[in-house]
């Protein structure tokens, strides 16, 4: 029997609790998505590395993880590496004139220690956020002028960049709107696609959706009002995975009552 319910969600201060990174507040709606079968899938900025833990201990077995901020896509039951283009983009990195090349610091050249001091993430957890498949984030040092050139070099060879708050990350593109589509094409494609998420990198992937629901995070940058709003096609929850447990059950019970009606 084809899925009714495909669901999308996004990691950090949505699914994971802001401070604690625990799904616990989520745990009932986990349970009731594993019980009636529902697919579930993890989109983060997060490697298919970072993920790998989660996704082994998530009562939900995801389907698929939408892996460094859509770059790349893992299947389930597929080697985190298959399919990777992370060698083909260093390839490309090496093809830029050296003088331009020389001004962008990638986690690469950075290496685990590196990325580490950067980022301050624990040395382990560095080594995970260093193991990269898809996108290669860095630390632009040069001009304005010479990052245009920079950029100009690798479009030419199909690689195209995002600027985040920090870093400038290169991938052969897609976001989390693209692969969202892809994975819900391949596995589900009649059931309605549900997207979760806190922050403005999930904005697409929210509007894409049939239902889009913002969970609160009132310690980032948070969702600006978004047109599906006044419709009902993109609602509002409460913080973390407490919002989401409390968004995921209504939201089934709204659908199977629905369902039953039809
Ligand atoms: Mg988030």
């Amino acid at each position: 029997m084809p899925s009714d319910l495909i669901i999308f969600t996004d990691l950090d201060g949505t699914l994971l609790d802001h401070h604690s990174y625990s799904y616990a507040a989520a745990q009932s709606a986990l349970s009731r998505v594993v019980k009636e079968s529902f697919p579930l899938v993890l989109s983060s900025s997060k490697t298919a590395a970072e993920m790998a833990a989660l996704a082994r201990e998530l009562p939900a077995s995801p389907a698929a993880l939408i892996v460094e901020n859509g770059a790349g896509v893992v299947w389930s039951g597929e080697d985190t590496a298959t399919g990777g283009r992370h060698g083909a983009l260093m390839e490309a990195l090496a093809r830029v004139t050296p003088e331009l090349r020389a001004l962008f610091e990638g986690f690469a050249d950075l290496g685990p220690e590196g990325v580490a001091r950067l980022t301050g993430l624990p040395p382990a957890e560095a080594a995970l956020a260093s193991r990269r498949d898809w996108s290669e984030p860095g630390i632009w040092r040069g001009s304005e002028e010479a990052r245009a050139a920079f950029l100009a070099e690798l479009a030419a060879q199909g690689v195209t960049a995002r600027q985040g708050g920090r870093f400038l990350t290169l991938s052969f593109g897609a976001d989390k709107a693209d692969r969202m589509k892809e994975v819900a094409d391949r596995i589900a494609p009649t059931a309605h696609v549900l997207a979760l998420g806190d922050a403005p990198n999930d904005i697409g992937m929210l509007e894409a959706a049939d239902t889009g629901i913002i969970i609160a995070n009132p310690h980032g940058a948070g969702i600006p009002p978004l047109p599906g709003e006044e419709t009902g096609r993109i609602r509002r929850a409460g913080e973390g995975p407490a919002g989401w447990n409390a968004a995921v059950l209504a939201f089934i019970d709204e659908l199977t009552s629905a369902n039953r009606q039809a």
